[in-house]
């Protein structure tokens, strides 16, 4: 046979070959549609992401590799994209960038405090593991909004964070005491929707240093737990277990 024509036939069998994998194949999910975050929000170039580890299985290790939250997952636990969101996770991502230098957050180790913030203290939970009925999720109307003291409980290292004073919007918190108030239009409540959208943007569009301050944790003195004590986490006991 000509090689020239062996060859093409070969070529011809190798591409017949590889279309029938490819149909073979499962059908590759489809990209999920989140439309609850917009894109500018995931994109910017300071928007906070989360890489953390948790153990494989209850009564299990610790997992080898290590899942990324980001603000969408954030919001689609949380049930809505709002500015306080937006915060806690700015806020936080500084607590964690001084507690674990290695980036990845320990959701087995951490306890945290807020105030009672719908928006901050569902954060802190997701992002920390930690909960309120096992005592490591604790609420001190103390604190200010989106300030947090987070400790990683084997060390006892503690971190406080909070908004910078002159980071938060005014126009915010005014709008806010307008719909809080029951005196309000319609209209306020797109416009506090926008003002919250616009403190989110400048969030993620600029150093987070810019907006969060850490403060001096020495001394805190962390508030009695808000549940009484109704059984002891142990699904993250055997994290340490050696293998063999
Ligand atoms: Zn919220």
């Amino acid at each position: 046979m000509n090689p020239n024509l062996l060859s093409s036939r070969l070529n011809l069998s190798a591409l017949l070959l590889g279309f029938l994998i490819l149909l073979s194949m499962p059908a590759r999910a489809q990209a999920p549609d989140e439309w609850w975050a917009p894109d500018w929000l995931i994109k910017s170039a300071y928007s906070p992401s989360f890489a953390v580890r948790d153990t494989v299985n209850k009564y299990g290790r610790y997992a080898d590799k290590t899942k990324t939250i980001t603000l969408a997952d954030l919001i689609k636990f949380h049930g809505h994209f709002c500015g306080g969101l937006v915060e806690s996770a700015g806020a936080l991502r500084l607590a964690f960038d001084s507690l674990f230098p290695s980036g990845v957050i320990d959701r087995t180790d951490l306890r945290i405090a807020s105030n009672n913030s719908a928006c901050g203290g569902d954060v802190a939970a997701y992002l920390t593991g930690a909960r309120t009925r096992f005592g490591s999720q604790l609420i001190d109307p103390k604190l200010t909004e989106s300030e947090f003291v987070v400790q990683q409980v084997s060390t006892g290292k503690t971190v406080r964070v909070r908004v910078r004073p002159e980071a938060y919007p005014t126009d915010v918190r005014t709008q806010m005491r307008k719909l809080e108030s029951g005196n309000f239009e319609p209209k306020d409540i797109d416009l506090f929707q926008d003002l919250q959208w616009e403190y989110a943007k400048k969030i993620v569009t600029r150093p987070l240093a810019e907006t969060f301050v850490m403060l001096d944790s020495a001394g805190y003195v962390w508030p009695e737990a808000p549940c009484k004590a109704l059984g002891t986490r142990k699904d993250n006991s055997f994290k340490a277990a050696p293998v063999k």
